[in-house]
């Protein structure tokens, strides 16, 4: 990594403050000391600063919903080696997946657990090294004979949820619970029961926030995500079919919803043409869209997310696919980043990123081309930007840029 000169003119074609600001042509920051010392700088004289004139800045970009442990890839023998693989075999993985991630602008993770618990000691093992922030679940928790084996444990016999999470050894950053199923590919909007009772769920909450730990819990179906946001979860992961009256609990309660719609939109893409499931999938996704473009109606805090590791959705890329998608039910470009960029960093409560404004830290991401480029543009990152420093091994910054 690079860092800035003590004081650096960033010089931007066009900036987008992830705030919700409109687009700002020509805009002008100053960094010193990592931080942004003004936003609107006035320009200065041709051939000082950092030239970015071709570009489009924006604030560097935050996915809730990750698996590090998990390629996007369909290749079914792949995917069966990554669920059985070992620490060594899986940390080089690990870390191609942090690559792809900081090439698309990724700053910041959140990783929504793996049944060896593989990335949470990969995040111990590499600590301030890593220059993505990664905020590990470590093993989720499922109920046994329910869905969640892949990413997860289960209470041991005579355990409840919240016995089982006050007796955890880990040092996390956050809890994962899972309490449905999956999604239906056949059956539309079709609920599964919740996994755990609402009691327990609410145990399991205080028990984890007696620990620091902020829960996200995999819901989908209207009763399962109402008992998750009742019981005092952080953030709602997918809430595929929840329903008008739990956006608007989450609106009240200022819940965060990470709605993964790029899911289905990858299983539709992936599974046979033509066929009931990828047909499925496809209704799945617009009829989360339509929830999204409910949730933006009532002011539910969305957080971008992709789930990424999840079949068809890779690292980093899956993160276009899901900003097209928040475009498409309704947010405007400056939306979806706000929901990538000040969202996702509120609900990881994390200082180092967010939107760029003065007295914040300096990192961002600049893309080829103006903000009509984007998403798309986000696969052409010119470079990226933490803390003031600028990376030096992601897509074209492979030299010390001029100062
Ligand atoms: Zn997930």
């Amino acid at each position: 990594m690079y860092a800035c000169d003590k004081k650096t003119i960033i010089r931007a074609g066009w900036l987008i403050d992830g705030a919700g600001g409109p687009v700002r042509r020509h805009g002008c920051f100053r960094i010193q000391e990592g931080r942004i010392a003004e936003l609107d700088a006035s320009w200065p004289a041709a051939g000082s600063g950092m030239d970015f004139t071709d570009c489009t800045i924006l604030p560097g970009l935050v996915d809730a919903h990750v698996h590090l442990s998990m390629s996007g890839t369909t290749d079914p023998e792949t995917r069966q080696w990554q669920l059985d693989a070992d620490y060594a075999g899986m940390a080089p993985v690990i870390s191609g997946h942090i690559r792809d991630l900081l090439a698309h602008g990724v700053v910041a993770v959140r990783d929504g657990g793996d049944h060896h618990g593989h990335v949470h000691r990969y995040r111990l093992d590499h600590g301030d090294a890593c220059p993505l922030a990664v905020r590990t679940a470590g093993r989720a928790w499922h109920r046994k004979g329910r869905y969640g084996r892949l990413i997860g444990r289960f209470p041991a016999e005579g355990q409840s949820l919240g016995e089982a999470v006050s007796a955890g050894t880990d040092a996390i950053d956050h809890l994962k619970i899972v309490n449905s199923g999956l999604n239906s590919l056949t059956g539309f909007g079709k609920e599964t029961a919740p996994q755990f009772g609402a009691e327990e769920l609410a145990a399991a909450v205080r028990a984890a926030s007696a620990r620091g730990w902020p829960v996200m819990v995999h819901a989908n179906g209207r009763e399962p995500v109402r008992m998750a946001v009742e019981a005092g979860c952080r953030s709602i992961e997918h809430g595929f079919f929840m329903g008008e009256d739990n956006l608007k609990r989450m609106a009240d309660r200022g819940t965060f919803w990470v709605p993964t719609a790029g899911t289905m939109t990858a299983y539709a893409a992936t599974l046979p043409g033509g066929g009931a499931e990828s047909d499925g999938a496809r209704r799945n996704a617009e009829a989360q869209l339509e929830q999204l473009a409910r949730a933006r109606e009532l002011g539910v805090r969305v957080a971008l997310g992709t789930d990424a590791g999840s079949m068809g959705v890779f690292h980093g890329a899956g993160v276009i696919e899901e900003m097209r998608l928040l475009m498409s039910a309704g947010y405007s470009i400056t939306e979806a980043i706000r929901c990538a960029a000040t969202n996702g960093a509120e609900l990881l409560n994390l200082p180092e990123a967010g939107p760029l404004k003065a007295g914040r830290s300096a990192t961002f991401a600049a893309v080829d081309g103006p903000p009509s480029d984007l998403p798309e543009s986000l696969g052409r990152v010119r470079c990226v930007c933490i803390n003031g420093r600028f990376l030096a091994d992601i897509g074209r910054t492979s030299k010390p840029l001029p100062p």
